[in-house]
């Protein structure tokens, strides 16, 4: 909780105004100033149940692992699937060509709507209100400054950060070129239905219940750097957060500074966590703009700084953070309602997959068919392929 107050307590204070602020932009003023609070409940609410969904599936996989025959299909939640963008991305380019929502991870699809749907509409709300990695990665940001005694947090000089910042831009033309250009049809569909799509959201338990080495180093060395540098997987590493990036410089919401109320105290850009010269910008175009609304809140001066559609429409910041809301959980929530929110593998299909997750079918082939000569594997491995590949 000590990282949760200094948060809020780093919010800087306005400077003392020779005027008393009338009642209206008091209370303006006031609800402005509760903007920090309100995006780390949403944080916090939204890492919780991250966790929650988390802990139910590792007991559901590792109930199926013991062979429990008391395991319920129910502690596996399609939630789960919201930390699988590349299925998503898989499902979402077969359902453009064929017009179907596959039923393998149709949540994954689901919840990469959502974060393109508020990467469109309300620059990265996503990152900024509901990421639990991005969430973590700002407070490790802040641990650090506080394990190291830093005033202020350590920015990465220009010459360095712009390079840096274009490394999340390559991983992410990387997996569109592989999915959007290179993959067809009969490889899309054969990637959804093949075994390691299948089990693509226990792969991801096991790529942290039972890390490699190498893995585990890497994963160190992230978070030594996130550590030194606040936001360090997000600003320089993470694809999903520089699609919704790139996606958010067509939102039609803003942060939008009137120069004619702006008395340039620079209290905005000191607050602002991506490090952007909000006091220096009439419209804040750039694409590391998270929509965290620090620097509103910030800002002592009313209706000097706001969320703006176009120059003049202003959105009340707490109507921004709904829509973020609803924006990313209306297509779950869509689809749960149309009933294309489960997966369609049945318990008794986990149960076979779990058992047999060390077979070289389930490794990552873009969905060929293993043939008994790849990956060291016999062909009772390829049959077994076959049969789990069957449509049911
Ligand atoms: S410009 Fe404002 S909304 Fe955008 S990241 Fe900075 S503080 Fe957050
Ligand atoms: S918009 Fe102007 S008045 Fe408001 S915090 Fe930024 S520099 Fe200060």
């Amino acid at each position: 909780m000590a990282l949760v107050s200094e948060r809020l307590g780093r919010l800087p204070r306005p400077p003392r105004r020779k005027r008393r602020a009338g009642r209206g932009a008091r209370a303006l003023l006031l609800s402005a100033r509760a903007i920090p609070t309100l995006r780390l409940i949403s944080q916090i609410s939204m890492s919780l149940l991250s966790l929650w969904i988390g802990v139910r599936f590792y007991l559901f996989v590792s109930g199926l692992e013991r062979n429990d025959p008391d395991v319920s299909l129910s502690l596996r939640s399609p939630g789960v699937e919201a930390y699988l963008p590349i299925s998503g991305l898989i499902g979402l380019k077969h359902w453009v060509l064929t017009g179907r929502l596959n039923g393998v991870h149709p949540a994954a699809t689901l919840f990469l709507l959502g974060a393109i749907g508020t990467g469109l509409l309300l620059k990265k709300g996503f990152c900024g209100w509901i990421c639990p990695i991005g969430f973590a990665s700002e407070n490790l940001g802040t641990l650090g400054m506080r394990l190291l005694k830093r005033p202020r947090p350590l920015r990465v000089p220009p010459v360095l950060d712009y390079p840096l910042r274009s490394l999340k831009y390559l991983l992410l033309a990387f997996f569109l070129w592989a999915i959007l250009v290179q993959m067809d049809i009969g490889e899309l569909q054969a990637f959804i239905e093949g075994p390691y799509n299948r089990v693509a959201d226990i792969k991801m338990l096991k790529f942290f219940t039972e890390m490699s080495s190498t893995t585990a180093k890497v994963l160190l060395a992230l978070l030594a750097l996130s550590l030194l540098v606040p936001n360090f997987w997000c600003r320089y590493l993470c694809p999903y957060g520089a699609l919704l990036g790139a996606l958010s410089r067509l939102s039609p919401a803003k942060v939008t500074r009137d120069e004619k109320r702006c008395i340039n105290c620079g209290l905005c850009a000191k607050a602002c966590p991506a490090a952007l010269p909000v006091d220096k910008s009439f419209r804040v175009r750039s694409d590391e703009c998270n929509g965290c609304l620090e620097c509103v809140a910030a800002c002592p001066i009313p209706r000097a700084l706001d969320v703006r559609i176009g120059k003049r429409r202003r959105v009340h910041p707490f109507l921004f953070a709904a829509l973020v809301m609803i924006v990313f959980f209306a297509f779950p929530f869509g689809g749960r309602l149309a009933r294309r929110w489960e997966p369609d593998i049945s318990l008794h299909e986990y149960r076979q997959h779990v058992q047999n997750l060390h077979l070289p079918i389930y490794q990552h082939n873009r969905g060929r068919p293993v043939a008994p000569a790849e990956q060291g594997g016999s062909a009772s491995d390829y049959a077994e392929q076959q049969l789990l590949q069957r449509p049911r």
